[in-house]
């Protein structure tokens, strides 16, 4: 189904934006400071969420799948505008969902995505495993290895995954690992790690500068056994692919497993971005109304004010393009100029660039834990680093628009 682009929100989709920002204002918000300062995932409000149809497969499908394209960004940025941390805690399961949806057979989609959201009795997360140590922005060093035992029709996982949001306390594990290191990025595939596997193990947790609701760890894969009807899109297709690789045959349009996932989920992680940053307008335009200084309020003063109109058009801005490149991906447009990427790196900008406006415009007060825009500052700060840095989202968008290889 195809839909005509509009900026003009459906009466389905202002519903749902109004349901969740009620959750997001009567239940994340009062929540945040709290689960900032103890580091731990909020179980209570995923559990919440869940009760509430919130924290459901269906929930996301339903909403990944509107034609209109703006479901997904209009959940994230109202979730996320609630509290980036818990809001974090919450989605970061569907990165390992939209990885098995990208990858898995009808048949792998129906078994493990259900498992990775659990009950609302039983509420589960997942993870997605592709960073290690030496792979991060190059994705193409992965070390990580998966060896096929026939005799078993196992798969056999060894190695190190790192920052992985969710890793170890996670129900199912999605892991991106080499069967043919030769290939490089061509070479990679994806398994699922069912729940309970023995091998697999959390490593360190990482003690972090912002979003420390959520949990963000090493996975240890020690000879992580796992059957054949994990590999996500089945071995007769991977083996094709490879065969294909080995030829030095390019498929134009596809990508490496990993990076199909991250193409997918990057307008929706802008998305997450913006509700950041608009969080932070709202508290510093409230403020500056409200603070005098010099016997009148300090949004009189064109500096104050003409900041705060900078924060807004930057806001509405990175709007438009997350907009835009989620339309785009529903309705399967070509991402021609990386119109993905674009929106991940405008929308991640502008909510580092915004909530530190904010704090200035808070004074004294913006600096301290009193007020929220300290902890969305630091919330911000991931926005350039993961789902691909900023540089790495220049970097597509230049060999997008040049046709170059730029290095
Ligand atoms: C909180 C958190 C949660 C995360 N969650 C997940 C997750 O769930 N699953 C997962 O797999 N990963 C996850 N990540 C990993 C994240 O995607 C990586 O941190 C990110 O891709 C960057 O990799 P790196 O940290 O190794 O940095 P590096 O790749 O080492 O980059 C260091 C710096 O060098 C720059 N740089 C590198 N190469 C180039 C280049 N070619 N041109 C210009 N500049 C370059 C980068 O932009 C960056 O500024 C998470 C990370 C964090 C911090």
């Amino acid at each position: 189904m195809s839909s005509t682009f509009s900026m003009d929100p459906g009466a389905d989709q202002l519903a749902v934006r109004d349901w969740l920002h009620g959750f997001a204002a009567d239940v994340v918000r009062p929540a945040a400071a709290e689960w900032d300062e103890r580091e731990e995932t909020p179980w209570p409000v995923i559990q919440e969420a869940a009760k509430l149809g919130i924290y459901s497969l269906d929930f996301y499908a339903q909403q990944y799948f509107d034609p209109s394209g703006v479901g997904i960004p209009i959940v994230m940025e109202e979730l996320f505008w609630g509290d980036a941390g818990i809001g974090l805690s919450i989605v970061g399961t569907t990165l390992a969902a939209v990885a098995v949806l990208a990858n898995g057979t009808d048949e792998q989609i129906g078994t493990w995505t259900p498992q990775m959201f659990g009950t609302p009795d039983d509420v589960k997360v997942a993870a997605f495993c592709s960073s290690e140590p030496d792979a991060g922005s190059d994705v193409s060093a992965l070390r990580t290895r998966a060896v096929y035992d026939e005799a078993k029709d196992e798969w056999v996982l060894n190695g190190t995954k790192t920052w992985a949001t969710n890793g170890g306390i996670a129900a199912v594990h999605v892991v991106v690992a080499t069967v043919d290191a030769e290939l490089g990025a061509r070479g990679h595939a994806s398994f699922v790690v069912p729940p309970g596997t023995p091998g697999l193990s959390q490593g360190q947790k990482f003690k972090k500068h912002g979003i420390r609701a959520s949990h963000t760890a090493e996975v240890v894969l020690d000879d992580v056994r796992v059957p054949g009807s994990c590999l996500l899109g089945g071995k007769e297709k991977l083996d094709e692919r490879l065969a294909r690789a080995r030829e030095g045959v390019r498929r134009s349009g596809r990508g490496n497993a990993a990076m199909a996932t991250f193409e997918a989920s990057r307008p929706a992680v802008g998305a997450q971005a913006i509700g950041i940053a608009r969080a932070a307008y709202e508290v510093a335009l409230d403020y500056a109304k409200t603070r005098e200084q010099f016997g009148r309020p300090i949004i009189d003063n064109q500096g104050v004010a003409f900041q705060l109109a900078d924060m807004r058009t930057r806001i509405d801005a990175a709007r438009l393009l997350v907009w835009r490149a989620s339309w785009m991906a529903v309705n399967n447009r070509p991402f021609t100029a990386a119109e993905g990427s674009m929106s991940k790196l405008y929308a991640g900008e502008t909510a580092k660039w915004v909530t530190a406006q904010a704090m200035q415009i808070l004074g004294g007060n913006g600096f301290t834990r009193e007020y929220p825009v300290e902890r969305m500052h630091r919330d911000s700060a991931i926005y350039s680093i993961f789902e691909g840095t900023s540089e790495i989202q220049r970097l597509v968008i230049a060999r997008a628009i040049s046709g170059m290889p730029i290095r």
